[in-house]
């Protein structure tokens, strides 16, 4: 029997999900706030590890596109201390897989193929029980009825509501993130410098982190504890910005701070998170995925678990032979303890990553990264 299914959010989590149970042929609805595909600057880059977002791109059929517009020698990092001296400098293997990157909105382009996602439809929340199914309201008044709702609609979830009442609270640590165009041409040293992946510098309760994505083009982020109560983005002042980091990195190494000099625009981004191991009472009709159920530090896991688990609902939905609401029932059991896991790895990370003792970081990276 073929179910009304509705998933909220064409992000990561969402487009897996709607590309996986199109690809066997399962009808989705797919409801996505912004008015466009780009609408908004779709953002950095993603590396999607071998047994995550990679797996679950071979659910959709897609592994090997994928590899073609990857970048596996993005995989590279160079640390370096806050002097500018090179404290590791790591070069993937040219057969290496494990991790490659690609850019946000390539892999949305790659999801997104032959869907119709629904754009501009906004929903502003989801009711369940209501006897026909459940009732999703959306921002222009209208009402839809549907017999699965999945909330894929990212940390400020409109359908978290429908079975948790928990909300994503701060780290402490935010993120300004800012970038560089054709830095191979403008900016030939930095480009050296940051090489063909990333390059990170750890200081006191601070760091900087520069990512190369595909061409020429660098997003910078600079990472800092500090208090909830700066201007919001609308309200920037893009050269006061600048000087504030510039004050906040003082007697970093110069060529560290030009990526700061040479930013184009600022974006000031708390970093929120839900509570580690989140869980909630099924609700029949509703279920989360990505960061509307787990919302973690950006530390490599969160578009990588987002896929996977949209992959693997699609699957059991679309090949079980149980009965819909124990196929989400069994999921959601799946979902929390491996997305439980990783919130821990990455919420113990970010206090490594942004710490009092930056020997911390590297410590962490040489946990983690293969020799
Ligand atoms: C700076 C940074 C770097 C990161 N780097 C990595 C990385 O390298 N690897 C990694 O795995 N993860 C990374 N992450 C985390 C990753 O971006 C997220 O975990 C991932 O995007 C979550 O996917 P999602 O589909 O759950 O949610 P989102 O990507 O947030 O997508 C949600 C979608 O829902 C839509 N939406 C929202 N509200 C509504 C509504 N009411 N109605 C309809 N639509 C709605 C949004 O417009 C959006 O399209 C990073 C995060 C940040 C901030």
């Amino acid at each position: 029997m073929r179910h009304r299914i509705a998933v909220v959010g064409s992000g990561p989590a969402g487009l897996a999900f709607a590309r996986v149970l199109h690809r066997h042929g399962y009808p989705v609805t797919v409801l996505e706030r912004d008015p466009a595909p780009d609408a908004r600057p779709p953002g950095g880059t993603l590396d999607l590890h071998e047994g995550l977002g990679q797996l679950a791109l071979d659910k959709a059929g897609l592994l090997a596109e994928f590899q073609a517009l990857s970048r596996p020698e993005g995989q590279a990092m160079r640390i370096l201390d806050t002097d500018g001296t090179v404290l590791r400098d790591w070069r993937p293997r040219p057969d290496d897989r494990a991790n490659p990157e690609i850019d946000r909105g390539r892999l949305r382009d790659l999801l997104l193929g032959p869907l119709d996602v629904q754009w501009g439809r906004g929903v502003t929340q989801a009711v369940p029980g209501t006897g026909d199914g459940v009732l999703v309201h959306f921002a222009d008044g209208r009402q839809e009825t549907f017999d699965l709702v999945v909330g894929a609609d990212g940390a400020w979830s409109r359908i978290r509501p429908a079975v948790s009442s928990v909300t994503p609270h701060y780290t402490g640590v935010t993120l300004v993130e800012t970038s560089l165009d054709d830095v191979d041409t403008r900016h030939p040293g930095l480009a050296r410098l940051i090489g063909d992946g990333s390059l990170a510098v750890y200081g006191v309760n601070r760091a900087l982190v520069a990512q190369r994505n595909s061409g020429g083009h660098v997003k910078v982020y600079a990472q800092f504890r500090a208090p909830l109560d700066r201007p919001t983005n609308p309200d920037l002042d893009v050269e006061a910005v600048r000087s504030g980091l510039l004050a906040l990195f003082d007697g970093w190494a110069p060529p560290v701070l030009d990526l700061l000099r040479h930013g184009t625009a600022f974006a000031r981004r708390p970093l929120y998170v839900l509570p580690v191991s989140h869980t909630w009472t099924h609700v029949p009709g509703v279920t989360l995925l990505g960061d509307a159920a787990h919302l973690m530090p950006p530390l490599g896991a969160g578009a990588n678990l987002a896929m996977l688990e949209g992959a693997e609902l699609a699957e059991s939905i679309a090949t079980g032979t149980e009965d819909l609401d124990e196929t989400v029932r069994a999921f959601e059991e799946r979902m929390w303890a491996r997305a439980g896991r990783w919130a821990k790895i990455t919420a113990a990370g970010l206090e490594r990553l942004v710490s009092p003792d930056p020997a911390e970081a590297l410590a962490l990276f040489d946990q983690v990264q293969p020799s």
